[in-house]
């Protein structure tokens, strides 16, 4: 499976976040020999605990929602955090970042799904916060563009329709905020169940775990 994706994305320039979590040493290990070097988890100190059993080449991706109490976890290593949905979390990376002498890298999480239970911000919150002298001021973060999560629904008109959505806010941030930073040019969007459909609306970056791993039990 590992290889068809590769065979499907590489020519995209997608890249395959490999989602790791709840997923024991030896399965990751199984896909690092088979190259992957990308993999993506939800918790701060499980990662941690991956981090420091596996090869230090790994690019370990935050993406899950973050508690601030435990950014420190994963401050020494984190390649990037996709999961940023509040100043204050993002506040709390930076000064966390400094103290390891480190630049982490981030994207803003949009709220696009109908479920309450997803994360994120509205269009109008993440321009409220871009705008402030906070913001401005943070050096040792690095945003990347954006995430987001569809509807977990089987319908794909509404899940196309969701990540059109993000597509657009993309844009609109990247236009008004980001025009001039090659950095800002991350879309991450689509899993297992609907990659396939954000591929085609445009995203750089999946996160698959099931069709990698099996199914998380
Ligand atoms: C678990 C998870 C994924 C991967 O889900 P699969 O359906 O197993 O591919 C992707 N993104 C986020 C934010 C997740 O929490």
């Amino acid at each position: 499976m590992l290889a068809q994706l590769i065979n499907e994305l590489t020519p995209k320039q997608v890249t395959l976040v490999a989602v790791s979590k709840t997923k024991p040493v030896e399965k990751i290990m199984a896909l690092y020999e088979q190259g992957q070097r990308v993999f993506g988890e939800n918790r701060a100190q499980e990662m941690q605990q991956k981090y420091e059993q596996m090869p230090k080449d790994i690019e370990w991706h935050m993406i899950g929602h973050m508690q601030t109490n435990k950014v420190k976890y994963i401050a020494p290593f984190v390649q990037m955090i996709h999961s940023v949905d509040s100043l204050n979390l993002l506040e709390e990376i930076n000064k966390r970042a400094a103290q390891h002498d480190r630049c982490i890298k981030y994207l803003l999480q949009f709220h696009i799904a109908t479920e309450q239970s997803k994360t994120g911000f509205s269009l109008a919150q993440a321009e409220e916060m871009l705008q402030t002298e906070t913001f401005k001021q943070l050096s040792h973060t690095k945003p990347c563009g954006v995430m987001g999560m569809a509807t977990f629904t089987d319908d794909k008109i509404q899940v196309r329709a969701e990540f059109q959505k993000l597509k657009k806010i993309y844009d609109h941030i990247k236009t008004n905020y980001f025009a001039e930073d090659a950095d800002f040019r991350e879309i991450s969007m689509g899993m297992s169940g609907d990659y396939a459909l954000a591929v085609e609306e445009g995203s750089t970056m999946v996160r698959i775990g099931s069709l990698l791993f099996g199914a998380r039990v």
